[in-house]
């Protein structure tokens, strides 16, 4: 099987390509399209960790660049549930769009370890994709790799965000070590 996955950053992918890797039966590509990550400093970031990742695993990534912050600050808001919908329709539309043009069978995507992603709007989302383009999607529960992949991303110095990726997951977030960005007035206050 020719697969294509969306890669949302490397500690996500790293588990999930290590185990697929090695099956015979698949053949990996990778797809890097991130509209939702904010600003552009901590996009490059994320972007250079996947680029390792395609390195160290030696398979092939094609990264689609796009900067979506004026989308994300006019069209959604505070509403998690409908901006993350958005945003996985995006970035999977994407990936599902590429993979029908390049001839895969099928694509996935690196957010199904996410123990804090909306796990079953994604596999919701996958599979209405998929019918709309006539691929499959390629859906496995990946989250009990999660732990796994945090623990190689340390081991190979991989780039690990303390966000999710828009401005408001910015604002949400409470992790201590959370890098000083400014996002041209979107600060906490008025979001
Ligand atoms: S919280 Fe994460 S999944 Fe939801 S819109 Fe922001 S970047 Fe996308």
């Amino acid at each position: 099987m020719k697969l294509l996955m969306h890669i949302c950053c490397a500690p996500c992918a790293v588990a999930i390509v290590d185990k697929l890797i090695d099956d015979s039966d698949i053949y990996l590509e990778g797809f890097f399209y991130n509209p939702n990550i904010h600003p552009l400093e901590e996009y490059e970031k994320r972007k250079l960790a996947v680029q390792q990742l395609s390195d160290d695993y030696s398979f092939k990534t094609s990264f689609y660049n796009d900067f979506k912050l004026e989308y994300w600050k006019k069209n959604l808001g505070e509403d998690k549930l409908l901006r993350c919908k958005t945003c996985y329709s995006l970035r999977l539309n994407a990936a599902a769009k590429f993979a029908k043009e390049n001839y895969f069978d099928a694509f996935t995507t690196s957010l199904l370890i996410s123990p804090y992603q909306n796990h079953e709007l994604i596999k919701d989302i996958g599979q209405a994709i998929a019918d709309k383009y006539g691929i499959d999607f390629y859906y496995e529960d990946f989250r009990e790799l999660y732990r796994k992949g945090r623990e190689i991303s340390r081991g190979k110095y991989y780039y690990m965000q303390k966000y999710c990726g828009c401005f408001y997951s910015y604002w949400e977030s409470d992790h201590p070590k959370k890098p000083v960005y400014d996002f041209d007035g979107h600060n906490e206050k008025n979001l």
